[in-house]
């Protein structure tokens, strides 16, 4: 492929990255791999590949194309974004700590307090929008700061800039998990993050026909020990998930475009209505950190939160008659799902830690997707009837 230096459209990158990989049949769109192996020409030498958790054409497409999209030097892709989250605590050791939210997405808070907390490593879980916090619980050994921004489920923002500087003036790694925007409407590495995290099961692929993850390396020092530690854990992706997700993110521009209008639309007619207590949308108006929002993401992305009055709707009765809104955890699919995050997504916090949080049992997600927004209105304005 002729890579010139000027960076193209993130529109052209979604469509032209990690193809015309088939230089024997000329495909247009890359094959897939499926074998494991790869055989030698003889003793000593061998083409790019030897075995597939190591390396897979399939999965290059993949990485190269997320590479292009975050801005970053190099991908890989994983089975999960919780392999991928897992693999990037591999670039710690017994001893150090880590920064994060004390509202991260619940699997990424389950790793960290149940799994790596017992393997030698400490958290502080801090609210994140205030930097004061971080700077109070950073000491000589913390290694690493987690960002996630927007936050799930309240859309909480994280100022980028700042706690990235924060982070490198005291030579920490900055790991920004890019889930919920996906690069289409934010870009860590503008901002000087080390690493960006995906959960490509979300908006990346947006099918909701495939798991998988990503890490986005900013430099190749990273990258190297990164395709290692992807490699010797085994968490890499397959060839044939690779490819859905390759498929996917081909459409990454048009389907954020279509989430985001359907999404303010929805956010505006919930504001509105008078069994809901608070939206909360980064496209709103009312949302508190609109300066921040506007300096650095390119668009409010597909999710919402809200508060049910559910004295006036019960939360059964609410779910149960809706129509389009299918109640199931995850996003960033092309249809609408809708959920519960205390009993469902956040569940695995526990108790204590849902208490905490600004959470309440009231909270409802909606991840928009792109059906007719007139139809989704519709759906939800009987659904919140009392
Ligand atoms: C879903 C999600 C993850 C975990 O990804 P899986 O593909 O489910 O393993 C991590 N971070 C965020 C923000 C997510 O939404």
């Amino acid at each position: 492929m002729n890579r010139s230096k000027k960076q193209s459209d993130i529109r052209t990158r979604c469509v032209h990255t990690g193809v015309y990989q088939d230089a024997t049949h000329n495909s247009v769109t890359t094959p897939i791999y499926p074998t494991s192996t790869f055989y030698f020409e003889a003793l000593g030498r061998k083409k790019r590949y030897d075995y597939t958790r190591s390396g897979n054409p399939t999965r290059t497409a993949l990485e190269e194309n997320i590479a292009a999209l975050e801005g970053g030097v190099g991908c890989s892709a994983t089975a999960t974004g919780m392999a991928a989250i897992t693999a990037v605590l591999f670039y710690l050791q017994p001893g150090d700590h880590v920064v994060t939210g004390d509202d991260i997405y619940g699997g990424t808070y389950r790793l960290f307090d149940q799994v790596f907390s017992k393997r030698g490593i400490s958290f502080n879980f801090v609210n994140m929008r205030d930097l004061k916090a971080i700077r109070h619980v950073i000491t000589k050994k913390t290694k690493m700061v987690w960002i996630e921004t927007p936050s799930n489920p309240l859309l909480n923002i994280v100022d980028l800039e700042a706690t990235i500087a924060l982070g490198r003036a005291k030579k920490i790694l900055t790991v920004v998990d890019n889930t919920f925007l996906s690069p289409y409407f934010q870009r860590p590495f503008e901002f000087g993050a080390d690493l960006v995290v995906h959960s490509t099961t979300k908006y990346l692929n947006g099918h909701s026909d495939v798991v998988g993850g990503a890490i986005v390396y900013g430099d190749k020092r990273l990258e190297e020990r990164g395709r290692f530690l992807v490699n010797a854990l085994g968490v890499s992706e397959a060839p044939f998930d690779s490819w859905l997700v390759l498929r996917g993110v081909k459409t990454l521009a048009q389907r954020m475009e279509a989430h985001q209008t359907n999404a303010l639309a929805i956010a505006e007619f919930l504001e509105r209505h008078k069994n809901v207590r608070r939206v909360y949308y980064p496209g709103l108006q009312s949302h508190p950190q609109r300066e921040l929002i506007r300096r650095q993401m390119q668009g409010h992305g597909g999710v919402l939160s809200f508060e049910l009055k559910t004295d006036k709707v019960p939360l059964k009765k609410f779910f149960s008659r809706l129509k389009y809104f299918c109640l199931a955890e995850s996003l960033g699919g092309v249809e609408s799902l809708i959920e519960h995050p205390w009993s469902m997504s956040h569940a695995s916090m526990g108790e204590r830690a849902l208490k905490a949080s600004s959470m309440t049992p009231e909270t409802v997600r909606v991840s928009v997707g792109i059906e007719g927004v007139q139809d989704l209105m519709d759906d939800l304005d009987n659904a919140l009837r009392r």
